[in-house]
């Protein structure tokens, strides 16, 4: 059922509140695919009734980001949608969001992550990105008050400040955090993926190959992070505009001398002007 309005959608969920079930929202912006299916079939399997939102969300893009662009597909999105037996589909647009004239730093209240998880990483070159993620997560929160949460590892400092949000703020609602889907080649699925040419898509896997090699060279024995970090040069063309590689704790996103158990190799680049991002675990 594909529902647009926040007031339909709380009278939908009261209803299943009232009978007990156990309510699921996978928060998306559309542009579904295997990655955002495999969030919706976990979800499935683990809770009664399953929401999944689309909503490309404006105040998470900065000024010149792709938010016009964004590939908005909901036809296809719905199809998908009722292939998983997904309950609702929460499609609202901006101003049911947030209103006629609200969509200004000024006039509207954010929910504002710390610093120290959002100001690294993506959050280094999009400014205010999680402080929108944070406030719009919170909002479908609140809308739908679902008891699971399902987010995916692909965006792993978005999920880790989500996580956060929920212990800082005691909201609750426990969230689960999905592994990656990758194409064959390694590429790691992306909404933005549309996006590439195909020569643009034989360069993005590039992405992958430096986070498997860093993994491998680190079974090898390899745990100085620098050293780590310069093995990804021999991959690099001026085809690759590299933005951020490092290698970080997991769970504190802070940086440890060496490599070990806990760390995560993270990497964000723009390929033919489309950023993508990826991540690996260091140790499985
Ligand atoms: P997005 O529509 O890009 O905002 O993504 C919605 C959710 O799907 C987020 O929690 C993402 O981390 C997750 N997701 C996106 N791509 C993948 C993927 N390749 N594998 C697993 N989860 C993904």
């Amino acid at each position: 059922m594909l529902l647009n309005s926040i007031k339909e959608i709380k009278s939908e969920i009261k209803n299943w509140r009232v009978k007990g079930l156990k309510i699921a929202l996978v928060p998306t912006m559309g542009a579904l695919h295997e990655g955002h299916l495999s969030l919706i079939k976990k979800a499935k399997t683990e809770c009664d009734k399953v929401v999944v939102s689309v909503f490309v969300n404006p105040i998470q893009f900065g000024p010149s980001e792709d938010f016009e662009k964004y590939p908005r597909t909901l036809e296809a999105d719905l199809k998908l949608c009722d292939n998983e037996g997904v309950d609702i589909v929460f499609a609202p647009n901006a101003i049911e969001m947030y209103g006629k004239n609200k969509l200004s730093n000024d006039t509207l209240t954010y929910v504002c992550p710390p610093y120290f998880y959002a100001d690294k990483l993506c959050g280094k070159s999009r400014i205010g990105h999680f402080d929108g993620v944070c406030t719009v997560v919170m909002k479908l929160f609140n809308i739908i008050q679902p008891d699971y949460a399902y987010f995916g590892q692909k965006d792993a400092q978005q999920v880790l400040i989500i996580k956060k949000m929920v212990e800082d703020l005691n909201i609750p609602i426990e969230i689960i955090q999905c592994p990656i889907i990758r194409e064959h080649s390694g590429l790691a699925l992306s909404s933005r993926n549309k996006y590439l040419s195909e020569d643009g898509k034989k360069n993005a896997l590039v992405l992958s190959q430096i986070l498997n090699n860093i993994k491998g060279c680190y079974k090898k024995g390899i745990t100085d992070i620098q050293a780590l970090k310069e093995t990804a040069y021999s991959y690099l063309t001026e085809k690759h505009d590299l933005e951020y590689l490092e290698i970080l704790n997991k769970n504190t996103l802070e940086e440890d001398k060496n490599a070990n158990i806990n760390s995560i190799i993270l990497i964000a680049f723009r390929i033919d002007g489309v950023r993508l991002i990826d991540n690996l675990y260091i140790e499985d």
